[in-house]
């Protein structure tokens, strides 16, 4: 395999770095050609010096000088702004991007980079869930790979692999079930931020550790593989696997399972989605069958984790739904952790986002932003923000 030059777009967050680690430790496969953060320029200036990429932006135009001066001495070009953000997609100067920014933001520079006709390795789910059918759309028409990063979406991927047409029955995804699984909502009504920003088994970026511990994760996951693997929403199971351990599941029409394992790391599915097809050997721990331990199963609770059903009600509705449900979470996540609101009110917010937005059956992308905006300034009014 020749060297691959790949956009992070999200560098400085929990996958861009785990990613830097995958092309740091093959820099004969990989190098880094664009990165990108929001606000953090400190790390990004790091990591510019480090892996002497093409271009390095930063959202935050307020930081362009900052970054500008710090890498004066080198040939890195500095960019700054959400619209430098998306636009860099656009620059033909790499061979795959990886999608790691988070959250709707992610959704532009992405369609810019399908538009240039680069694979994705995609883990910014909420690109999905927005706009999946129009995203997916244009990567069939400009024949473009988007290989899932989502680790429950890379073992669907994993088990796919060689199956041809063979079709598949339903897909089974394992969610840990975060941290407050077995809780109630007497408990739940009283949860903190720090508290649930403890993740069981994985560390990851705030908005997505919160998103696990409410199952909203999972509900994102059900949309996301909807319109990667093109399936029916009564295709698609979820099933809480305290372990970790089976990532996911394909049911084919004969009934038989392939289920892709391992222990968590989620540095195996982003080196996996870079050098797809090829496997990059590594020494990664093992998960060892000799050691005590059992693997469960059980039902999702959706009567308390209700993330869950308004996700899976927005799945069957299609059309904008997930788009205004993505947005209100989001403005609720995002006062969640500043403690402006509590655990439960976030669904709250959601539900009464979703019962308000105008429902667009078959949107444009330009209706799907503006399905996003009004939805975020009705959660902004719930929220008193
Ligand atoms: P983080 O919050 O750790 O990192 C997010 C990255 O995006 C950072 O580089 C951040 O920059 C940048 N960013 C944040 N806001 C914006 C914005 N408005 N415009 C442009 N860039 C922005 O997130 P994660 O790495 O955890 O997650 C990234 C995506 O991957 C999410 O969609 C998540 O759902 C998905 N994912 C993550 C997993 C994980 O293990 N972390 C697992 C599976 C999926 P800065 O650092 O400057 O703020
Ligand atoms: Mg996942």
């Amino acid at each position: 395999m020749s060297q691959k030059r790949i956009a992070i777009f999200g560098s400085t967050g929990s996958i861009g770095t785990q990613a830097l680690d995958v092309i740091k430790a093959n820099p004969e496969l990989f190098s880094a050609e664009i990165l990108t953060a929001q606000s953090n320029d400190e790390l990004l200036i790091k990591q510019a010096m480090l892996f002497n990429p093409n271009i390095v932006v930063i959202g935050d135009e307020k930081k362009y000088q900052t970054v500008k001066a710090a890498l004066a001495q080198t040939s890195i070009k500095v960019f700054a702004g959400e619209d430098a953000l998306a636009e860099a997609a656009s620059i033909d100067c790499y061979d795959m991007m990886l999608a790691a920014i988070v959250g709707y933001a992610g959704l532009k520079p992405t369609l810019n980079a399908i538009e240039l006709g680069k694979p994705i390795a995609l883990a910014n789910k909420e690109t999905l869930v927005v706009a999946g059918d129009l995203v997916m759309q244009k990567a069939a028409e400009k024949r473009v790979a988007v290989i899932p990063v989502d680790s429950e979406h890379s073992a669907i991927f994993q088990c796919l692999v060689g199956e041809g047409r063979n079709k598949i029955e339903k897909i089974i995804l394992t969610a840990s079930g975060g941290p407050f699984l077995g809780k109630k909502p007497n408990f739940l009504v009283n949860v903190k931020r720090d508290h649930a920003l403890q993740h069981p088994n994985w560390s990851m970026g705030a908005k997505i550790t919160i998103d696990s511990a409410t199952l909203m994760n999972k509900g994102l996951e059900m949309i996301e593989a909807k319109w990667l693997f093109n399936l029916d929403a009564h295709q698609i199971q979820v099933v809480i696997h305290p372990q970790s351990i089976i990532h996911s599941m394909v049911q084919f029409e004969d009934g038989s399972i392939k289920a892709q394992m391992g222990l968590p790391d989620m540095k195996l599915p982003i080196q996996y989605a870079l050098a797809f097809p090829q496997r990059i050997a590594n020494n990664f721990p093992r998960y060892d069958f000799k050691k005590p331990g059992t693997l469960t199963f059980e039902e999702p609770d959706m009567k308390t984790f209700r993330n869950l059903a308004l996700a899976t009600e927005a799945l069957y509705k299609g059309g904008n739904m997930a788009c205004v449900m993505n947005a209100a979470n989001e403005m609720a996540v995002f006062a969640f952790l500043r403690n402006r609101i509590g655990f439960l009110d976030m669904t709250e917010v959601v539900e009464q986002t979703m019962n308000k937005i105008a429902f667009i059956e078959k949107p444009t992308l330009q209706d799907y932003f503006d399905s996003d905006a009004e939805a975020r300034n009705f959660a902004a009014s719930l929220l008193h923000m």
